[in-house]
């Protein structure tokens, strides 16, 4: 919910175009179009990308400002001390740019990064805190190179709004709140961390409660002035490794030389058809948006549309192309620069077709194993339990360019490391800690100067003349892409508001039981996918959606009334 009383939140002049008080499933009442808009998990930081459109700038430049000032707000969930996912449509093309700012593990790293003495992977608690889960983080890397192809603000201007913010504090949310007493431990151990997020006596800080964080300011104001060579060498290169190689807890082996050699990189995106619709998003080291792709690809053939969003069939079948996607997800999903991922196999029509004829409407699959894509090497890939963070933003400018974007520092807090004033990230712990099962490679498993297999999802869907109709991500780990797909299924075949797909719920599956997220949508449905033969549990899914979807006149935005997110149209 969003705290009306968050203190330096200026949105009087702005349309709120979304009121995100509404239960899952109701419709906040539609505000009139806006011309551009910024729908962010924060309603400061999207009034930093507000702020950037006001003054002229792109939809670069807003999402580059809204990710930044999501370092300040939002520093359990992204920032410049994690990596980030672009995907960019310039005004009247049809292909995304797709940026690639995803963490690297140092290049000491080894396949036994995670293991013990014994050869054994270490407990997932055990191998975040600390050093050692932290990657060489991408965000400042890719905010920098796609500025440079799509900015029109000057890079210094994207830092004002963060700046402000780490420099005249910013109160505590709840959410953030919440996240800091269920952290409160862990931060406690790492003194940086501690001296941000709790109080001298240790007890953490509480929702209203303000935090300046002057360390923060002075490094916006660095790498404004200096742009990636500040962040990536000379004190806040040096300082990272230290807060890194120094931690307490799990030291790590990086180098300066490692933060020296990080590249963001320009990648292929990785596009499907849905209806009459296109989807694209990001491809490798990013899985999700090829399940997504996926997923859609295989519902194709069936008709959700009559089914409507009431129906267990229309849910039961959205869970097997799932179960079917991921099993391919685990299998397959890697860095590209690492391992040969079949992209191009697990994206065709003509597999996804032979993929979905083990769908039936009546009975489930038994257990969903991977196919034989195009290119496929055989690799087994355990799949490992991810703690939800993250923050994903969708903006459309006046201009007609659109970005989806979402950023990461994997759990909550990261490894609640702190240099510079901004959380590092975990991301090393998004590699598979076992790297060989039965003598096969796992393809996602750890190697020096690799990076992690992700699930961020942030899509852009174009109708059928290539025209931008949507943007949408969402935060959540291995649920992104079924957020994601969810929200396209919502739109495009049950004609839901993008606010109002975002807010229904969700089926969640990565393995032979159904996750059902708690509450009485499903609840009225779960005796039906029983008797269709699925296990089932409910529980309450920490979801977290943003989107922007083209409507007569402009453009509407959603975002998820289970966060704290906002839409801020102009
Ligand atoms: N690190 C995860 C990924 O890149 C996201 C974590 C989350 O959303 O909780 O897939």
């Amino acid at each position: 919910m969003v705290d009306p009383t968050i203190r330096g939140l200026r949105v009087k002049h702005l349309a709120i175009a979304v009121v995100l008080l509404a239960p899952a499933g109701l419709a906040a009442k539609a505000p009139n179009p806006a011309q551009a808009m910024v729908s962010a998990a924060d309603p400061r930081a999207a009034a930093a990308g507000v702020e950037m459109l006001r003054a002229g700038g792109s939809a670069m430049d807003a999402v580059a400002a809204t990710v930044l000032a999501l370092t300040v707000v939002e520093p359990q969930s992204s920032g410049i001390g994690g990596g980030g996912l672009l995907v960019y449509q310039k005004t009247g093309g049809r292909v995304p740019a797709t940026f690639d700012g995803r963490e690297k593990a140092p290049m000491a790293a080894t396949e036994a990064l995670f293991l013990d003495a014994a050869g054994k992977p270490l407990p997932r608690g055990v191998a975040i805190p600390g050093g050692k889960s932290v990657g060489v983080p991408g965000n400042v890397a890719m905010l920098k190179l796609a500025h440079a192809k799509y900015g029109k603000l000057p890079w210094a201007t994207l830092f004002g709004p963060a700046t402000r913010l780490a420099r005249g504090g910013y109160d505590v949310t709840p959410r953030l709140a919440s996240a800091i007493a269920g952290s409160a431990t862990t931060l406690a151990r790492q003194p940086a961390a501690a001296a941000l997020f709790l109080h001298a006596d240790g007890t953490p800080k509480t929702a209203g409660e303000h935090i300046v964080n002057e360390a923060l300011a002075l490094t916006f104001e660095a790498v404004a002035a200096g742009g990636p060579a500040a962040f990536y060498a000379g004190a806040n290169a040096a300082a990272l490794v230290a807060a890194v190689d120094h931690a307490p807890t799990n030291p790590s082996t990086m180098t300066i030389a490692d933060m020296a050699a990080y590249r963001a990189k320009e990648r292929a995106p990785v596009c499907g058809a849905y209806r009459t619709y296109r989807v694209c998003s990001m491809g490798p080291p990013s899985a999700g948006g090829t399940a997504v792709v996926a997923m859609l690809g295989q519902l194709q053939g069936f008709d959700l549309a009559a089914l409507g969003k009431d129906s267990p069939v229309a849910w039961h079948l959205f869970a097997e192309s799932e179960r079917l996607a991921f099993a391919d997800r685990a299998a397959y999903g890697g860095d590209r620069d690492f391992v040969d991922v079949p992209v191009a196999g697990l994206t065709d029509p003509a597999y996804l077709r032979a993929r979905a004829k083990l769908i039936s409407a009546t009975g489930v699959i038994a257990h969903a194993v991977p196919g034989q894509p195009k290119g496929a090497k055989p690799r087994i890939a355990p799949e490992s339990g991810e703690i939800p963070s993250t923050s994903d933003i969708a903006v459309a400018d006046a201009a007609g360019n659109v970005a989806s974007l979402t950023s990461t520092v994997e759990g909550g807090f990261g490894s609640s490391l702190v240099a510079g004033g901004y959380i590092l990230n975990n991301e090393l712990t998004d590699f598979d800690f076992v790297p060989e099962v039965g003598g096969a490679k796992v393809a996602n498993r750890v190697e020096g100067g690799k990076r992690p297999r992700s699930s961020m999802s942030p899509a852009i869907v174009y109708d059928k003349n290539g025209k931008v109709v949507l943007a949408v991500g969402a935060a959540g780990g291995p649920t992104i892409p079924a957020q994601v797909a969810k929200a396209i299924v919502a739109v495009i075949d049950w004609h839901l508001s993008v606010q109002d797909a975002i807010a229904l719920p969700l089926i969640f599956t990565n393995d032979d039981t159904l996750v059902l997220e708690k509450g009485p949508f499903f609840a009225a449905m779960e005796t039906a996918l029983r008797a269709m033969g699925h296990a089932t549990v409910q529980y309450p899914l920490g979801l977290k959606a943003n989107g922007i979807e083209r409507v007569r006149g402009g453009w509407r935005g959603g975002a998820d009334p289970r966060s704290e997110g906002v839409a801020l149209g102009l």
